[in-house]
């Protein structure tokens, strides 16, 4: 399982899909799917779907991730060629300068660029430590004027992602562009390709969504048609095993797939995951059945489009489950793909638990 999750892993995150801009990204998973024999489908937002029914007397299931990742979009272009970018998501100011970045035109025209850095010899002391806002960061792409930017496709509104990259670090350890939520995508396919396989189960919809980092409600559109019983999402958790992070929790690079028992976001939005408690046992259960280890997260500052996911209809039962991840939104985010294998085996286990006799009520 694991190489080909690394195989996967790698084209989805050499595929640029910036938010509203999922299509490459869905055209290469529909064609992971079209392989199995597996019929998908979109809807007007984008988000792809495989359905597998099964017994009507368990609760239907919802298991998906984002394809989507975080970026820029062209704002304005300035006479003498330089680019000048609005943000789209949570992006790391402070890991922008000197990046290289993509100008998405469509594949085999897209353009290289660079985030420009103010050369260092002209650097004064108070500005070697002063980061630049995306407002203020500039894109070169080499064009010495803005009719030459314009002649290369480049318009107001074009999407710009960090340049696509991956780098194989030892034991397995994977960085690069947009594993967040990549990742999640390698690991749902995996799913797909053991779900062709068996017999019996509930009715499980997997679903790659869309606009997860843009505003986190792609996913809703798809429950609102699903109508599942049942959401279980898959994302990242921060590692926590570098030293700037040790305060935030416990969750290890390597460690295994996770469970977030509570998350929740205040700034500017007001929203989180308190896990369904039958979900939380089940997901334990079939930890300790596959001799897998289990870890924890519970962090403020972290969203997912599950917030708004369970809220849908008559209150969908939802638990997030993920993959740890070094150095989040920066160009090069960090997973372990044993964490990813691990995640993949889990949400089997779990999904084979799912019986006509869970009980999801909450009257007590
Ligand atoms: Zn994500």
């Amino acid at each position: 399982m694991q190489s080909r999750l690394r195989a996967d892993l790698i084209d989805l995150m050499l595929t640029p899909g910036l938010s509203g801009h999922e299509e490459r990204v869905a055209a290469l998973i529909r064609a992971h799917l079209a392989a199995l024999g597996l019929a998908s489908r979109t809807d007007r937002l984008g988000n792809l779907i495989a359905s597998f029914p099964g017994d009507p007397e368990a609760p239907s299931v919802m298991l998906f991730t984002h394809m989507d990742q975080l970026g820029f979009f062209v704002r304005k272009i300035e006479d003498g060629g330089l680019i000048r970018v609005a943000r789209l998501g949570g992006v790391p100011e402070r890991a922008l300068a000197a990046q290289a970045v993509t100008l998405c035109l469509g594949p085999g025209r897209d353009l290289p660029g660079l985030i420009t850095n103010k050369s260092h010899h002209a650097t004064t002391p108070d500005e070697k430590y002063h980061v630049l806002p995306t407002t203020e960061i500039s894109i070169d792409t080499g064009h010495a004027s803005k009719a030459l930017v314009e002649a290369a496709g480049v318009r107001i509104g074009t999407p710009v992602v960090y340049a696509p990259r991956v780098i194989e670090l030892a034991g397995g350890r994977i960085a690069g562009t947009a594993v967040d939520d990549r990742a999640g995508c390698a690991v749902l396919i995996a799913v797909a390709r053991a779900l062709v396989a068996r017999a019996g189960g509930p009715t499980v919809h997997l679903l790659w969504s869309v606009q997860e980092e843009f505003n986190l409600r792609g996913a809703v559109v798809a429950a609102q048609a699903l109508r599942p019983d049942i959401a279980l999402q898959i994302d990242l958790m921060l590692a926590c095993d570098t030293p700037d992070m040790e305060d935030q929790g416990e969750m290890i690079l390597g460690g295994g797939p996770g469970i977030s028992l509570y998350s929740f976001h205040g700034r500017g939005t007001l929203n989180g995951v308190i896990p369904h408690p039958a979900l939380v046992a089940l997901v334990e259960a079939a930890a300790v059945a596959e001799a897998l280890p289990l870890q924890r997260s519970a962090q403020v500052g972290v969203l997912t489009d599950l917030s708004y996911v369970q809220l849908v209809g008559e209150g969908v039962a939802s638990l997030d489950l993920g993959f740890p991840l070094r150095y989040t939104h920066s160009a090069l985010e960090c997973c372990d793909l044993a964490d990813l294998a691990g995640l993949a085996r889990l949400c089997l286990a779990a999904l084979a638990r799912i019986t006509p006799d869970l009980d999801l009520n909450r009257g007590g």
